[in-house]
């Protein structure tokens, strides 16, 4: 099987690991250029965007990224990865930058207050039943969907909280935090087509 990578700056790198693992993938954290030009696949954790952006360009790993990304490399980012997929962010911090590829626009924490963070059963027929137990926790939610993108998987209200495109696949929740392995099962599938 090929190697996978989870992006090891800041944020839940361990259970993505954990998922990547159960779902029988050599899956391995990633921090420098050097590690990332082994891996056939990258996820971008949940965290904190800006912490991951900073950090991203003090480890000498934005351009890399950008280059994978640009030349097809298959990327899942949940929540803050979902934000560093995007090619617009509204609400970031000032100077935040993201890798982008994702042709959507996000909002940062855009569930405010006492939504900060929440559960709820989300259907999303790309995946068929059951529906997907998602969890929010100070969750982006996407915006604007440009042409290139598809939307996997709105809220009742019409927010859409999952996206699509070619191999970068971007959820606003967190499947790796409730044993959830459908969304990490397409990223890997987008591996083995594409390597
Ligand atoms: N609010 C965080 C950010 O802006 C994302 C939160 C998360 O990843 N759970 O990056």
């Amino acid at each position: 099987a090929p190697k996978v990578g989870v992006l090891a700056l800041q944020g839940d790198v361990r259970e993505h690991l954990a998922v990547l693992g159960a779902l029988g993938a050599d899956a391995v954290p990633v921090r420098r250029p050097s590690e990332l030009a082994e891996v056939a696949g990258l996820v971008l954790p949940g965290g904190e965007s800006s912490v991951i952006d900073k950090l991203s360009r003090l480890f000498g790993m934005r351009e890399p990224v950008r280059e994978r990304i640009a030349a097809g490399m298959p990327v899942y980012g949940t929540c803050a990865g979902l934000i560093m997929l995007a090619d617009s962010v509204l609400d970031g911090i000032a100077g935040q930058q993201n890798f982008g590829g994702l042709d959507v626009a996000v909002r940062r924490n855009a569930f405010g207050n006492q939504n900060d963070s929440f559960e709820t059963d989300l259907d999303v027929p790309a995946l068929g039943e059951p529906p997907v137990h998602a969890v929010f926790i100070r969750a982006p939610v996407v915006e604007s969907v440009g042409a290139n993108a598809t939307v996997l998987a709105s809220l009742p209200d019409g927010r859409i909280v999952a996206v699509e495109q070619g191999n970068l696949l971007g959820t606003s929740f967190h499947p790796e935090v409730t044993g959830e392995h459908r969304f990490h099962a397409r990223f890997l599938d987008r591996v083995r087509a594409t390597s």
